[in-house]
């Protein structure tokens, strides 16, 4: 996928699918920057890369917070020299209660961790791709960022301000070289819904009409296309990866 050489960057790279998208960056020749708050998976990751010949470093970030987002990019930027590629992968499930239950403290949480760090990373990775004049950008987002869902209003309500931050900051930078997309995966097997009982995920499995759970690989393949030149015609899109949970 023509990466080879490229600079890629993951939050929320220790696990899942953060987890994969990096591991394929590093199988597709791209220099990897693991960043997570998990250190300890995050450094299992960059010697899971090392150990197939991918150069990888991992980089501990908060990215619910800006300073740490900056420092990120910086550390990137340091350690490889550009930032081609940036996957504003990281999240969490966050409350889960009827909207007029859904505390103000886990509001504010669900939309720091899944909304505002996606404008924190989005701000400061455009900063180094505008100096370069290239670069592309995979934010994460999800079915929820296309329907709602009970119980989970924090978190759609994020997920479909990632899609609208898409849509805005790629139509801004598309003539500069930069192209920014969003994926939708459907409900994916990793420890993300380990927030759901074994009754609920199996209820999950029949809102896809493809009758199972994905895979963080299944997502990992369509971010990989998006962030390489195969995809030079895409920006602003949205994209789900969902076993036909949407088409329903
Ligand atoms: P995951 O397996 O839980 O991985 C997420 C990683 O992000 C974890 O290592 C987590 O660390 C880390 N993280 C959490 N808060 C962070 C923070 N503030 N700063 C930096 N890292 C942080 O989840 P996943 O399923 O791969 O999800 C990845 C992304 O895909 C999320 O944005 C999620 O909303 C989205 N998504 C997932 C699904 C799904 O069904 N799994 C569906 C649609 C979209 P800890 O483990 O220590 O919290």
């Amino acid at each position: 996928m023509d990466l080879q050489g490229k600079t890629a960057l993951v939050t929320g790279a220790a696990s899942g699918i953060g987890r994969a998208v990096a591991l394929l960056y590093g199988q597709h020749g791209a220099k990897v920057m693991v960043s997570d708050i998990d250190e300890e998976q995050g450094r299992q990751v960059v010697a899971e890369l090392q150990a197939t010949g991918a150069e990888a470093r991992f980089y501990k970030a908060d990215v619910g917070d800006p300073a740490q987002c900056h420092q990120l990019v910086q550390e990137t930027v340091a350690a490889f020299g550009t930032l081609d590629v940036a996957c504003n992968n990281a999240g969490i499930t966050g409350e889960l209660s009827l909207t007029a239950d859904y505390s103000l403290e886990g509001w504010q949480k669900i939309i720091n961790v899944n909304l505002n760090s996606v404008f924190f990373c989005l701000k400061y990775e455009l900063e180094v791709m505008l100096k370069q004049g290239h670069g592309s950008i995979i934010n994460m987002s999800s079915i929820l960022g296309q329907v709602g869902t009970p119980t989970l209003a924090g978190y759609v309500t994020a997920k479909h301000g990632v899609v609208g931050l898409t849509q805005t900051a790629a139509q801004e930078y598309a003539a500069q070289g930069i192209r920014i997309n969003a994926v939708g995966p459907g409900y994916i097997d990793t420890p993300l819904l380990g927030a759901f009982s074994a009754e609920t995920k199996a209820g999950l499995v029949a809102l896809h009409p493809i009758g199972r759970l994905g895979t963080s690989e299944e997502v990992a393949e369509l971010v990989i296309w998006l962030s390489s030149e195969k995809a030079s015609f895409v920006t602003g899109s949205y994209y789900p990866v969902d076993g036909g949970y949407l088409a329903r």
